[in-house]
This record gives C-alpha cells, structure tokens and sequence, in this order.
C-alpha cells in the first residue's frame, strides 16, 4: 500500500467494491480497495452473465469483472490483492488489519466482501472440491458432458441449477434433505416436468465417495434410517450462501443470518461505515443490484466524509 492513511477503504472487490471506487475516485477520494481471498468476486467463478444491462451478446463474468476493474484503475483507485483481516471500527480514523500484520487508517470504509456458497462441512466434498465437487453449475456443468450428476439443495437455486445442468448430464438427482422443496411453485414444476431430473427425497449426504475423483455419495434417508451409495461423478452445492462478515461481528450490527443491517442507504451502525452488495443483501443477490449499492454506498461516504470536513 501506498500510504498509511486514506480518506476511503473498500473491502471487496465484486460489484459493488469496484462500482464504489470508480465513483469515489471519480470524487478524487483516492479510495484504497482490498480485493480480498477472490479478487473479482463471485461473478469470476462464473462462466456466461446474460443479465448484465449494456453486453445484449452477454459476456463471461471474468472478461466483466476485469473491465470493472480497470475503470476503477483509470480514475486513481490503488487496488491491492490483500485480504482486511481486522477491522477496528471504535474510534476514527478507522484502523483496518491487512494479513494480520499491517495495518492502514481510513476516514471512512465501505465493506462490500459480498457472499460465499455454502458447502455441507464434510471432509470428503473438502478433498474433492474441483475434482467433481462444485458449488457453481454455470463454471463446471461443462465438464460433466453424458455423466450423472447430483445436486443438494431445495430451493430455487437448487432447481435453477438443475435445470441448467440438464442440458449436458444424462442425469441429474436432486437431493433434498425434506419431503417438500423450498422452492417457488414456478420452479418446483419446473423440476417436475424435466425427466432428466429425478428428486432424491429425505435424504442428506454422509459422505462423497472416490479417491481423487467422485464416484459417487452415500446417502442416509431421514426416513427409514438405511443408507445407500448412489452412483454419481458429478456433486454440486446449491444450498445458500453465507455473508462474509467474520471480521465484523461485534463491530457492525448484523442480522440473524449474518448479513449487515444498513438503513437509510448504505449506512451501517458505524457511522463513516457503508455496506453495499451481497454482503448486506440477501434478497437480489444481482451483479447489477450490487453494483447498484456500490454506488450509492461512494455517494453516501463522499458526503459523510465532506460532512466531517475529513483533510484531503
Ligand atoms: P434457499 O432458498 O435458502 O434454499 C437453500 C436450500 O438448501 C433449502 O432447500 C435448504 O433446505 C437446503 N439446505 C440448506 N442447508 C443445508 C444443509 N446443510 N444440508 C442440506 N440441505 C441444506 O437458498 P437459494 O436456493 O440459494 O435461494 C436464495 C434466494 O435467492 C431465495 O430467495 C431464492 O428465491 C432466490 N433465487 C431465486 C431464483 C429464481 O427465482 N430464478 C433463482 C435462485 C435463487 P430446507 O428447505 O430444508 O431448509
């Protein structure tokens, strides 16, 4: 990092993070973004966005993110691939931790760390994480070209996936750990009238089975209690996402699921603090609503800063 002292940090670097930096450089603010564990964000593990407005072609989420980037370059943002491992939000200037060594001061903070998926916890999915155990359909379908396939999950996201995993497995089950899906009506029928997706019903996985590929998952029926393998060499995740604030408990005010509660805007309960993005909204979850958020959140800590008469 340049210098030790900034009037504005962004944590993240998805959507909303670069959205906010192009505006608040545009500002002459100077911002410093921490890009974080995965620079780009979500949409960089993803292949196609056909939703984004302004690419009618679409474009792959990483050729996006890259060009989200270099907007907030151009305009004077210092990015730097480091991770915010602490966050000292009690007295201003705020003091961020960077690799639990370094630490940099901050008249104000936008936090847009966004969401990550969720796994199940198991040793086995952990070990064979890209190697057939994904939580991204979009990226990895592909690879699964003619084989079967398994997804856990019942909501809309689980479904969704589903769906577009049909078009190149031969199969696809979906593993659900209840006798009902928490998906809407419209998507449930969905799955019901794709013969390639047959509903796996209570039941949850104990174990992915292969060495260094999978080969299949053991799975327990809530029901009856047996357990069987079913054959498989594809396993995806759609069970949710979790917020990335770790860092934050105890220093922002988070609702139940952990996400960060704002209000009137992109305030958080710190003042000079400004959330934006999947981090604080778990309800859109879109590139293009994050984005959104990131700018709205550079507008709210450009007129908190000038209101504070912060020193350029
Ligand atoms: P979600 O609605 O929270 O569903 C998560 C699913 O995963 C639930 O069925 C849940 O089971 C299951 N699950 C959670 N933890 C599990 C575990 N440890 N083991 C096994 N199963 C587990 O999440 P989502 O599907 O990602 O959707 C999030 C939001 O985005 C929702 O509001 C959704 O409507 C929206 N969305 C909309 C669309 C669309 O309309 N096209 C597409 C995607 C997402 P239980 O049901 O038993 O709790």
């Amino acid at each position: 990092m340049k210098k030790d002292h900034y009037r504005l940090a962004i944590i993240g670097s998805g959507p909303a993070g670069f959205t906010a930096a192009i505006y608040a450089a545009r500002a002459d603010l100077e911002p410093l973004v921490l890009e974080g564990p995965q620079p780009g964000g979500q949409l960089t593990i993803t292949t196609e966005v056909e939703n984004f407005p302004g690419f009618p072609e679409g474009i792959q989420g990483p050729e996006l993110m890259d060009l989200f980037r270099r907007q907030a370059e151009r305009f004077g943002s210092e990015i730097v691939s480091r991770e915010a491992t602490g966050v000292d939000f009690s007295r201003r200037p705020f003091t961020l931790t960077v690799e639990e060594k370094e630490r940099v001061l901050a008249d104000a903070v936008i936090v847009a760390t966004g969401a990550s998926a969720r796994y199940l916890g198991l040793e086995s999915e952990l070990r064979l994480r890209g190697r057939g155990v994904s939580a991204c359909a979009t990226c990895d379908g592909f690879f699964f070209r003619g084989k079967a396939i398994a997804v856990v999950g019942g909501g809309d996201s689980a479904i969704e996936e589903a769906g577009f995993l049909t078009k190149f497995a031969s199969k696809v089950y979906l593993i659900h750990r209840r006798d009902q899906l928490r998906a809407s009506k419209i998507m449930q029928q969905r799955a019901f009238d794709n013969p390639k997706i047959e509903i796996v019903w209570n039941s949850v996985v104990l174990e992915v089975l292969g060495e260094n590929a999978v080969e299949g998952v053991r799975l327990r029926d809530v029901k009856s209690g047996e357990t069987r393998a079913l054959p498989i060499e594809g396993f995806f995740l759609a069970i949710g996402h979790d917020p990335n604030t770790k860092i934050f408990e105890g220093r922002l005010d988070l609702d139940k699921a952990g996400y960060i509660e704002t209000r009137g805007g992109t305030r958080t309960s710190v003042p000079g603090v400004f959330a934006a993005g999947d981090v604080q909204d778990h309800v859109y979850r879109q590139a293009v609503t994050a984005a959104g958020s990131g700018c709205m959140a550079a507008l709210d800590a450009e007129r908190f800063l000038e209101s504070e008469g912060s020193p350029r």
